[in-house]
């Protein structure tokens, strides 16, 4: 049902649109399929997707000798899945021991308020969660998640502004192997105007955190705001440059009628979108799946 709610922008735009497309028409021709690549790239979805999209119904269209637009949409709906699946099934999983999460992406994307969510479900686990605050660019981002270490219960390793963020790892990794932690969570800065800068200390900070990782597993998280539309396919190829993405966490999907933007990273990278972020609650982060993604959408 949050699920639902929360992809309500979405389709009440891009579903509305098509379902509009599929009982207007009488026949299937051109026209419909240009006015569905239209309503597709409005809602995010990008050229290279929406072509694959119409070509593929095109041809199934052609093969099954389809001829009432009814029909298209359980077959649109078939491919959309497919697309998602494509990019990968793995679960994130809720109940792991020792690993590392390094959590990047640009700054205001939603990555303190993930790292809140991650820590407080990993703690309902009963999980020992340790928080990382990397990100020393900014003293609002260390006291920001200082605040929500101190709501949900879990320390956060911090160092003063302005201080070099490998060493902030660097005691982080050692907290976590005095303490015990079963997860260290990673924040990092996202200033994107200083690209190269960012990209060495990512590069840097994920150094720091394999030579001290100490049995653990780790895995690096993109944030992505899925308000921000084609700009989210575009950080993807910037981060991915830098650092290997092992997931991806797309946030805000309740503010936006850009919910076609989960068919572009999917379709684009081969890389699984683990979460998705449906408001601002710790409890508003749910294990994204392709089979409840179209159907909160279609049904
Ligand atoms: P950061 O700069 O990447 O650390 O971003 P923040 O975690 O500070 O989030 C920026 C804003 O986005 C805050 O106002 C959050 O409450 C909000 N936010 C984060 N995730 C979501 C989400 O899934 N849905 C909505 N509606 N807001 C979110």
């Amino acid at each position: 049902a949050r699920l639902k709610e929360g992809l309500s922008k979405t389709k009440n735009s891009l579903v509305t649109n098509l379902e509009g497309i599929f009982s207007s028409y009488q026949k299937i021709d051109e026209e419909l399929f240009t006015e569905l690549e239209d309503t597709l790239i409005m809602a995010d979805v990008g050229v290279e997707t929406t072509t694959y999209l119409t070509d593929q119904l095109r041809e199934t269209v052609k093969q099954q000798k389809v001829s009432d637009p009814a029909q298209l949409k359980p077959l649109l709906i078939g491919l959309i899945r497919q697309v998602i699946e494509g990019a990968g099934r793995k679960q994130f999983n809720f109940d792991a021991r020792d690993k590392v999460l390094l959590i990047v992406g640009v700054n205001g994307v939603g990555k303190t308020t993930t790292i809140a969510k991650l820590a407080a479900r990993f703690s309902d686990h009963r999980r020992q969660v340790l928080l990382v605050a990397a990100d020393t660019f900014r003293a609002a981002a260390t006291e920001q998640l200082m605040q929500w270490g101190e709501r949900i219960g879990v320390p956060v390793i911090h160092h003063q502004e302005g201080a070099d963020p490998a060493a902030v790892v660097f005691d982080g990794m050692a907290a976590a192997q005095s303490r015990k932690s079963d997860l260290v969570i990673v924040d990092t800065a996202g200033r994107l105007h200083t690209k190269v800068n960012l990209m060495e200390e990512l590069k840097k900070v994920r150094r720091i955190i394999t030579q001290n990782i100490g049995g653990r597993q780790l895995e690096t998280l993109l944030v992505l705001d899925a308000t921000t539309g084609q700009n989210a396919v575009n950080q993807v190829k910037v981060f991915k440059e830098a650092v290997a993405i092992d997931g991806i966490v797309l946030t805000k999907l309740d503010g936006t009628a850009k919910g076609g933007v989960v068919l572009a990273i999917a379709h684009q990278f081969q890389i699984p979108i683990y979460l998705i972020g449906v408001g601002e609650k710790k409890e508003d982060l749910q294990e994204f799946d392709a089979l409840a993604f179209t159907r909160a959408l279609f049904e």
